[in-house]
């Protein structure tokens, strides 16, 4: 029946295909982008979609894996689904396409069920092309019942590797896509990572049923980036040096927040223009930062890990990482938005002697015990006020920070924490979003309207919101206070007061806006003595993230190996070859010269004394013959030496 299907699947593609053709492909690229050319491996992945076949495709962030299911889909009719867990980059998506005149949605936990079944609906019924995903809504019944009425052509799954349980990053949610995948059984789908072990690409394919197994996979090579890795127990006089080295924009990654502030300032007194970036910092004054620095009035940015989504800058110089990152992956990410351009740069790491041992102690003292984790499950519930046995499907804003400040707790194991319990399925933390203001009215309408209000603007600003909002008397709606405001004929300081107020009369509650994650409960909450993490999880997960460090650190220590061809290595290419560029390639570079002239000197010495043939050379010379005979080579060409009849070398005169 399989099989069957997928002939099927294959036949029909076989015969839409070839209306579609490369240069349809190429006109909607330059149509909807302006972009003139495939980037490597995009056609490619697009051509074996459209041929109707299951596609795992590898690809370095920034590649450009997007465009995969994006140029399909618009290339046909119908829509595309995708899933994919951060909802930061889902909005980014969304607006980017909205700005290209294409219609897109997106359905993720930071919506109210409201603003769901709209988001779905159209869908449906309306002409949108592309739907965003979050993994933990695939098992709602509102999601599941739409999607069988939709017409769907491809679906993609961003981030592939999240389904497999040999991956870090393994979230339980996404084995439900398999689920989704009978309910429209002749869409092919297109999963998407830039990192998947070989194990894990296996999973993937696996999980996510593939017809037959078929990998695409682009190169990790980055030509005109030079790695180094730089070890010193005074990284400032270090990070001066590179910065005084090298022209132009540059980041400057870090662990800690108040590190980053330090950082800059040392930086601004030694003359260096330079801010710094942490997510304790308020949006705006974010947004601000980062677009002083791309614009290039501040030149280098001191950042904590959380700079870097939606950095569009393609002139970065360098990329220095003064603390380890906790993985190469992410390494290879951040040192990566390094030279987007194609111009030469530099991904500079720095390491002190007592780096590794301070580390590995951070991890020992940030991964929880079992009885934390179940006290922080208790404390976080608590904090959000979902009751034992209520919450199954809800998602609450939750202001992690906030919260770790009055539980005294230590952010990283909170979040690892949270890491586990996603991972045994009980709740999902999603990245920080702009979260509008929230309202609903605690009273019933009736009762509303037997309360006298007796203040004129109250009851004005009731009115008003009773029009543009319904569904607010059963649960939270995202208002807009600027909207109240015009249509109200207030300002929006007046507007925020008058809610505030009425909230203090318990007339409505009232969130106003802010920036947090959302907590989405994939189960309701337990009593904490029936809290079961697996202890398979929770040891993999250890394990995992010690064998991460682990490799790199490898990438730190090592000084023989080309840097470029581990990093590629590690991300499965095993047929890498030297950059060129690196610190260790030039190094050998250097290397390789003193001793070709090393050679050349011993050769012209022992030629002198008699002739001899290259094979008598490599006896007398300690030295790789390849390299001897290269030496030789030369001598032969600038005209030192030359082979006699004999066949033995002689010195010319
Ligand atoms: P990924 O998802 O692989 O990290 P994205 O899809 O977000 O990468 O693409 C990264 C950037 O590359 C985007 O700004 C995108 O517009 C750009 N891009 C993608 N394909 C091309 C192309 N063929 N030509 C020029 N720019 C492209
Ligand atoms: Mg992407």
């Amino acid at each position: 029946m399989q099989h069957l299907r997928w002939f099927f699947r294959i036949f029909a593609a076989m015969t839409k295909q070839n209306q579609i053709s490369s240069d349809k492909l190429r006109s909607t690229l330059e149509e909807f982008w302006g972009y003139k050319e495939f980037r490597p491996g995009q056609e490619q992945i697009i051509h074996s979609i459209m041929s109707g076949r299951d596609t795992l495709a590898l690809m370095p962030t920034g590649g450009g894996k997007s465009l995969t299911y994006q140029v399909p889909t618009l290339a046909q009719d119908g829509l595309c689904i995708i899933i994919t867990p951060l909802i930061a980059l889902m909005k980014d998506q969304v607006d980017r396409l909205k700005k290209l005149g294409i219609s897109a949605a997106a359905v993720h936990s930071g919506m109210s069920f409201t603003q769901i079944d709209i988001a779905l609906d159209n869908c449906v019924y309306g002409d949108v092309r592309f739907l965003y995903v979050a993994p933990e809504r695939l098992a709602t019944e509102a999601f599941r019942l739409r999607v069988q009425r939709m017409k769907v052509t491809l679906l993609a799954v961003d981030e592939a590797h999240c389904i497999s349980q040999w991956g870090y990053d393994f979230r339980p949610s996404y084995l439900r896509i398999a689920e989704i995948r009978k309910l429209i059984p002749d869409v092919p789908v297109l999963a998407l990572t830039a990192s998947a072990t070989e194990l894990v690409a296996e999973d993937i394919m696996k999980h996510l049923e593939f017809s037959e197994k078929n990998i695409i996979r682009s190169s990790f090579a980055r030509p005109n980036l030079s790695y180094a890795v730089r070890h010193t127990d005074d990284k400032n006089e270090q990070l001066m040096r590179v910065i005084n080295n090298v022209q132009g924009s540059g980041i400057v990654y870090l662990r800690s927040r108040e590190g980053c502030e330090q950082l800059a300032e040392m930086l601004r007194e030694q003359g260096v223009s330079a801010s710094y970036y942490h997510a304790g910092l308020p949006h705006a004054e974010r947004n601000m930062r980062q677009e002083e620095w791309t614009s290039g009035r501040t030149r280098i940015m001191v950042a904590t890990n959380a700079f870097g989504m939606g950095i569009d800058k393609a002139d970065v110089r360098v990329v220095v990482h003064y603390t380890m990152s906790d993985s190469l992956e992410s390494y290879y990410q951040e040192a990566g938005r390094a030279g987007r351009d194609g111009k030469r740069s530099y991904a500079v790491l720095l390491v002190a002697s007592d780096d590794k041992s301070k580390i590995t102690k951070r991890f020992e003292q940030e991964f929880p015990s079992l009885d934390t984790i179940k006290s922080v499950y208790e404390k976080v519930c608590n904090f959000v006020q979902m009751a034992v046995g209520d919450g199954l499907y809800a998602s609450v804003i939750f202001n992690i920070h906030e919260f770790c400040r009055r539980e005294k707790l230590y952010i990283g194991t909170v979040k690892a924490v949270m890491e586990l319990l996603e991972q045994n399925n009980y709740m999902t933390l999603t990245d920080e979003m702009e979260n509008p203001a929230r309202v609903m009215f605690c009273v019933s309408r009736d009762d509303l309207y037997k309360i006298r209000v007796d203040r004129n603007d109250l009851d004005h600003i009731i009115r008003t919101i009773l029009r543009l909002y319904n569904g607010i008397f059963t649960e939270f709606r995202a208002i807009d206070e600027q909207q109240i405001a015009a249509i109200s004929g207030y300002t929006v300081e007046r507007v925020k007061e008058l809610l505030k107020r009425m909230w203090q009369m318990r007339i409505i509650r009232y969130i106003p806006s802010n920036t947090s994650p959302i907590l989405f409960f994939n189960e309701e909450r337990l009593p904490t003595n029936d809290l079961y993490i697996a202890p398979e999880t929770y040891h993999h997960r250890k394990r995992l993230m010690e064998e991460r460090f682990e490799n790199m650190l490898t990438y730190s220590m090592q000084q023989t190996e080309c840097r470029s061809v581990v990093i590629q290595r590690y991300f499965g290419d095993k047929e890498a070859t030297p950059c060129g560029v690196c610190d260790v390639c030039l190094e050998n570079r250097r290397r390789q010269k003193s001793d070709s002239s090393n050679i050349q000197t011993t050769i012209l010495h022992l030629l002198a004394n008699e002739p001899m043939s290259a094979r008598e050379l490599c006896h007398e010379i300690k030295a790789e013959p390849k390299l001897i005979a290269s030496v030789v080579e030369q001598l032969q060409q600038d005209g030192k030496i030359s082979a006699s009849i004999g066949g033995k070398l002689i010195i010319n005169e």
